[in-house]
């Protein structure tokens, strides 16, 4: 009997061992890793840069706490910033804690103009934004709320990709609008092309704050770095985390110019974040994804796996029905349900994860190559086989 507390309903299922975007058991058979730890190990498993670049640090030094400055939390901070719309970032541990910082800046921003009651948020249907009391308020998922005494009064849900309705729901008391710009747990939905654009003029005009959740959607997944690059499109503030420490726990609120210096000293803190380990590993990860070409090879192998999808879904038209997705952020839409494909994929040596609307998720490592797209096509094939004969 196992002494984890039994949040997850886990799969028979462990490893010892992996290596890029293979992982090994304890009896050496070996997966093709598609899901990267939930887009977190971007760079695969035991990356020896990332190794390295580990080792040397903890040889070194841990863990001082924010009340001092940490040389590798300020080089991260202007690698980003650098590389994006950020003016100052705040690091922390997880996806849920950076969206929780995303909340409080968006408040304390009104707050600190004279407006206190400037304080809900429109969000959408679909969207996850994490497991603590006020991102489950923010997220749309009710089972995740049940017996929790979440307070959703703040939060305002809009249809994901609407359009008609949303601006009349914009009150006085609005401060922000919070979105993922692909949303992922949701069943990696797009929205219309020109919907980010949408919303940054409806803010803009409102004089609220846009919001970005890419705790998902960031650090390279799509191809570029971060989604909203593929737009024009500037936020105010984003949450980042999952591929950031390329396994390595951290998260981060970015800030824009308008929206940098609202959380002042004293007026929020993480003990953990940004510490020497967690900031070492993430700047390396950074470093590697900024290298020419890294990106382009995201969205090539991206644009060969959907490819490769569509052609067995247009040859089994009873198991997939169809794919999307950017990059390598990819959902495969399929008839059968979503849990029993994964599992037939996995009885066949590759780890895929079901989202939601039935959709089986691909997030495969960043740095992935054709070899590695075939394998993953063929194993494909042979579930969807295994299934038919069923
Ligand atoms: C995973 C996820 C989160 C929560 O991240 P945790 O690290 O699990 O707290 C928040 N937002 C999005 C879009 C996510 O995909």
């Amino acid at each position: 009997m196992s002494s984890v507390m039994k949040t997850y309903d886990r799969i028979n299922l462990s490893f010892t061992k992996g290596e890029g975007p293979w992982l090994y058991t304890e009896e050496g058979k070996k997966y093709l890793d598609f899901t990267s730890g939930i887009a977190v190990t971007s760079l695969g498993h035991a990356n020896p840069e990332l190794i390295n670049t580990l080792i040397n640090q903890a040889k070194k030094l841990w863990h001082t706490s924010n009340l001092y400055k940490i040389e590798p939390q300020e080089q991260l901070a202007d690698l980003i910033c650098e590389n994006s719309f950020g003016e100052s970032v705040f690091f922390c541990n997880s996806g849920a804690e950076a969206i929780e910082g995303v909340v409080k800046l968006v408040r304390r921003y009104h707050f600190n103009n004279g407006f206190p009651n400037k304080n809900k948020m429109l969000v959408f249907s679909n969207a996850f934004h994490g497991r603590t009391i006020e991102t489950l308020a923010a997220g749309d998922n009710n089972d995740h709320r049940i017996g929790f005494a979440v307070n959703t009064e703040l939060f305002r849900k809009v249809p994901f990709g609407e359009m008609g309705e949303i601006e009349k729901l914009i009150d006085e008391e609005t401060a922000g609008i919070l979105v993922e710009p692909i949303q992922g747990e949701g069943g990696i939905n797009l929205p219309p092309d020109d919907y980010l654009l949408f919303l940054r003029k409806l803010c803009s005009d409102k004089g609220i704050l846009l919001a970005f959740d890419e705790v998902q959607t960031g650090i390279g997944r799509t191809g570029k770095l971060f989604a909203y690059q593929w737009s024009e499109v500037l936020p105010d503030v984003m949450g980042l985390a999952k591929g950031l420490g390329g396994g390595f726990p951290i998260g981060a609120v970015v800030a824009n110019k308008i929206t940098s210096e609202v959380l002042s000293p004293g007026t929020h803190g993480s003990t953990f974040g940004g510490n020497f380990l967690a900031a070492s590993v993430a700047k390396e990860v950074l470093i590697k994804l900024l290298q020419p070409n890294f990106l382009d090879n995201v969205i090539e192998t991206g644009r060969e796996l959907m490819q490769g999808i569509r052609f067995l879904s247009d040859k089994y038209k009873n198991v997939i029905t169809g794919v999307r997705g950017r990059g390598l952020m990819i959902g495969i839409e399929s008839k059968v349900k979503n849990v029993d494909l994964a599992t037939a994929l996995r009885d066949e040596g590759l780890l895929s994860v079901a989202a939601a609307g039935n959709i089986v998720r691909f997030l495969p490592p960043l740095n992935i190559d054709r070899t590695h797209v075939k394998i993953g096509i063929e194993i494909l094939e042979k579930a969807i086989k295994l299934i038919n004969e069923k």
